[in-house]
């Protein structure tokens, strides 16, 4: 059975920087309960929860809305997002689009202003790297395809 790295809040674990979760009312996050194997970057990565929401800027560094330089607790969250997929052999990851860490296909645009821009975040980017298919939390359905079409061989 293939193993899944999934972003923690999106299994509904109040890991987000305000404390919150983001459960998708999707019925493969219970049914494929014994697959996820669950992450949340920026925890491992040793920042607390609440914490100030923070932005990738177009340097490559991670800045939060008050200033502080957060890049390297996110590129240790990344580290360990990578070590737990080399340790499940994982091939595949659903993580939270939008964020910092796990956005997929949009992030902010480092402004604090809410407007997002085309781009990954830092744990997105490391997995892609490594050969790892990444999906958004929208893309469960496409998720699910990939999956069987692996599993069917
Ligand atoms: Fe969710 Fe990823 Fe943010 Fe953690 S870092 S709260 S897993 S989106």
């Amino acid at each position: 059975m293939e193993k899944i790295l999934i972003s923690r809040c999106l299994l509904g674990e109040q890991v987000r920087y305000d404390g919150n979760d983001n459960l998708i009312p999707h019925p493969l996050i219970t049914t494929w309960r014994d697959r996820w194997v669950p992450v949340c970057p920026e925890v491992s990565g040793g920042l607390p929860t609440p914490r100030p929401p923070a932005e990738l800027q177009q340097d490559g560094h991670i800045i939060t809305i008050e200033g502080e330089d957060v890049s390297a607790a996110f590129n240790r969250g990344a580290l360990h997002a990578l070590m737990l997929c080399k340790q499940h052999n994982i091939r595949f990851a659903v993580l939270k689009e939008n964020s910092p860490s796990c956005g997929r296909h949009q992030i902010y645009d480092g402004t604090f202003s809410g407007v997002k821009v085309a781009g990954q975040g830092m744990t997105t980017q490391a997995l892609l790297e490594a050969g790892i298919q990444v999906f958004s939390d929208q893309e469960l359905d496409a998720l699910a395809d990939a999956v069987s079409v692996i599993e069917s061989r």
